[in-house]
């Protein structure tokens, strides 16, 4: 054995390795320490031994050289990042916005055209709309569901971009990754996909012909509600040849502390997807059955309308994100039973966030679209009487036991 080898045990995985096995493995050789969990570097500058040798490493970008444009423990994220994602490469980002703010300023300029569902999220339409709009980029929002609205949007020869999400948030609606891939395509446009909801766990859009993979890693990939982080995920002559240079000038740079976090949360990702899913399930199912309840938005659902469609996309399985609609006669008495249902429980968080171990219930009418006009809202399908729930890890019993709490005492119907 090398000297080299003898010093940094098991540096290279064999090939063929599966998802779940790369979920635990992928990552940087370790130092010549051999520490078992991927150590974590906070530096934010790299001693050279040399000036030659400094020189070199300053002109090769793959080189460490100094924390905004390269750190080893925000590497070993992208790698493991892209082994499950299974795309050539992935580059981190310090949050799931700052990810698609680097995707646009990669691929597009003045005068370009880009087509995105208009259910995906609220950040993500302003992003666009208004900031990328500042720059002469102009967006069509066009339907989630429907093909025929995104063919139509296009304007040839400056469409560039088409930006999906699937589920949506928080009506779980789902499209069609490979139809819009074959769309782009033919438009001469690339097609990112926001997979912050499936994860590559349940759902991989690069095998279904999406050229970009984006992540709010802050959610399920963190899986503990503790940091923000983002991602891209694609092939190299975009990760590498457009993005990594922008984000280098740019500096929407990983925090090598948040890349760690995320990088151990990669590890139960799996288990913690397939677990929170089956709760989920059990949950919307129990959901369905009470009398208060109007209407269960869950993809496993057989009453869901793209259900065989999610189903095939997402590895069978749901995701964690379910939203109900309390029966009311009118919007004042549809918000005081959501706001009754939410304020009796005595376990879920109330808060705007998913992905956690710890469920979330939202009253996304008040918050997180509470910006929207009453009409926006209505057309959006976002009623007063809609609550999300992110399911986490609590017994499932406890969670409905929670909700029970309020809708056996609601006295609005
Ligand atoms: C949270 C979220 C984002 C934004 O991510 P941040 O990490 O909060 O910047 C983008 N897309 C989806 C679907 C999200 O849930």
């Amino acid at each position: 054995m090398s000297e080299e080898a003898r010093r940094i045990a098991r540096a290279t995985l064999p090939e063929g390795l599966r998802r779940e096995t790369l979920a635990v493995r992928t990552a940087l050789a370790p130092s010549q320490h051999g520490e078992n969990s991927e150590a974590l570097f906070l530096t934010s500058a790299y001693v050279q031994p040399d000036a030659e040798t400094s020189a070199q490493r300053f002109s090769n970008s793959e080189d460490f050289t100094y924390s905004r444009t390269s750190n080893p423990t925000v590497r070993s994220l992208e790698a493991r990042l892209a082994a499950l994602e299974g795309t050539e490469g992935a580059i981190a980002t310090s949050t799931g916005m700052s990810a698609i703010l680097l995707l646009g300023m990669g691929v597009l300029k003045t005068g370009d055209h880009v087509v995105c569902s208009r259910s995906v999220f609220g950040s993500t339409i302003n992003l666009f709309a208004k900031e990328f709009g500042k720059f002469g980029v102009e967006t069509s929002f066009v339907s989630q569901t429907d093909l025929a609205e995104w063919r139509a949007a296009v304007r040839p020869g400056s469409t560039k971009l088409f930006f999906a999400e699937t589920p949506t948030n928080p009506l779980t609606e789902v499209c069609d990754i490979r139809a819009l891939a074959g769309l782009a395509h033919d438009a001469g446009a690339i097609l990112a996909v926001d997979n912050t909801y499936s994860t590559p766990a349940l759902q991989r859009p690069a095998e279904m012909g999406a050229d970009i993979v984006m992540h709010s890693a802050t959610k399920y990939m963190d899986g503990q509600g503790r940091v923000m982080a983002g991602a891209l995920c694609g092939p190299d002559k975009l990760v590498r040849d457009v993005f990594a240079p922008i984000l280098r000038t740019v500096g929407m740079t990983l925090a090598p502390f948040n890349a760690w976090v995320v990088l151990k949360g990669l590890e139960t990702l799996s288990l913690r997807m397939k677990a929170q899913s089956e709760q989920a399930l059990a949950v919307a199912r129990w959901l369905e059955a009470q009398p208060e309840v109007d209407r269960v938005y869950y993809p496993s659902l057989a009453s869901h309308p793209q259900h065989d469609l999610a189903m095939r996309q997402q590895s069978g399985q749901g995701g964690a994100v379910l939203s109900f609609d309390l029966k009311a006669d009118s919007p004042e008495a549809a918000r005081a039973a959501a706001f009754h249902v939410i304020d009796s429980t005595r376990v879920l968080s109330i808060a705007t966030n998913l992905g956690d171990t710890k469920s979330i219930i939202t009253h996304p009418a008040t918050t997180s679209h509470g910006r929207l006009t009453e009409a926006q809202r209505q057309a959006a399908g976002i009623g007063q009487g809609l609550i999300r729930l992110a399911v986490g890890l609590e017994h499932v019993d406890d969670i409905t036991d929670d909700l029970l709490r309020g809708l056996s005492t609601l006295t609005t119907r």
